[in-house]
């Protein structure tokens, strides 16, 4: 399944964050050893161990709610963090990259999901604080993360899609008018392929390569 997976993905020139949450080191190293490099985990406990654990050349995404105590275990070496759902949350991230000497790459994750438990930004907050998001000189803003509602019915999936891909659109040509915000994170194993029809250009799928979490 992740030769298909890849293959037709990179058809569409669109990036791969393998989801290995739940998953063992040798389960990923299965993975890794076809060639995949970025992996992605929604736990910091559970990222630190396995990082620890596996090789150094694997680029490693934060997609799951990050708590800001928990940035420093992971400032030194993560990726891109997906999940970034508020100014005070950048903000602490800011802090500890200078405190690594380092740039580290974000998303904003935008809320356009219908269920209450979802994380995210609104549109409107985020637009009113652009200019302190871009203030914070140790972080590089490459895009946007969103999550649609959990449901097998693809109007609404598709309809939340388009949504975020407007936001992300009007935020390029916008505020965040620069070369290096170019990343729409969007799409899991459920729906992914909706999220190619409306321009993702990073999926994150996990029990597509992995098999159903327990
Ligand atoms: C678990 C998870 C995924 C992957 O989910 P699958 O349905 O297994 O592909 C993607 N994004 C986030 C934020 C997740 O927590």
């Amino acid at each position: 399944m992740y030769k298909e997976i890849v293959n037709y993905l990179d058809e569409h020139n669109i990036d791969l964050v393998a989801v290995s949450k739940t998953k063992s080191v040798d389960e990923i190293m299965s993975v890794y050893n076809q060639g995949q490099r970025h992996f992605g985990e929604n736990r910091v406990n559970e990222l630190r161990e396995k990082q620890a654990l596996l090789p150094e050349d694997i680029n490693w995404h934060m997609i799951g709610h990050l708590q800001k105590n928990k940035v420093k275990y992971i400032a030194p070496y993560v990726h891109l963090i997906h999940s970034v759902d508020s100014l005070e949350l950048a903000e602490v991230i800011n802090k500890q990259a200078l405190r690594n000497e380092r740039i580290i790459d974000i998303l904003l994750q935008v809320k356009i999901a219908r269920e209450e438990s979802k994380f995210g930004l609104s549109f409107n907050d985020l637009v009113n604080n652009t200019e302190a998001f871009k203030s914070l000189e140790n972080i590089s803003i490459r895009g946007l993360m969103g999550m649609g509602t959990f449901t097998t019915d693809e109007e609404i999936t598709t309809e939340e899609f388009k949504r975020l891909k407007e936001y992300y659109d009007i935020l390029k040509s916008g505020d965040f008018n620069s070369d290096s915000f170019n990343i729409l994170s969007m799409g899991m194993s459920g729906d992914y392929k909706i999220a190619v029809e409306y321009g993702t250009t990073m999926v994150r799928i996990g029990s597509l390569i992995f098999g159903p979490r327990h």
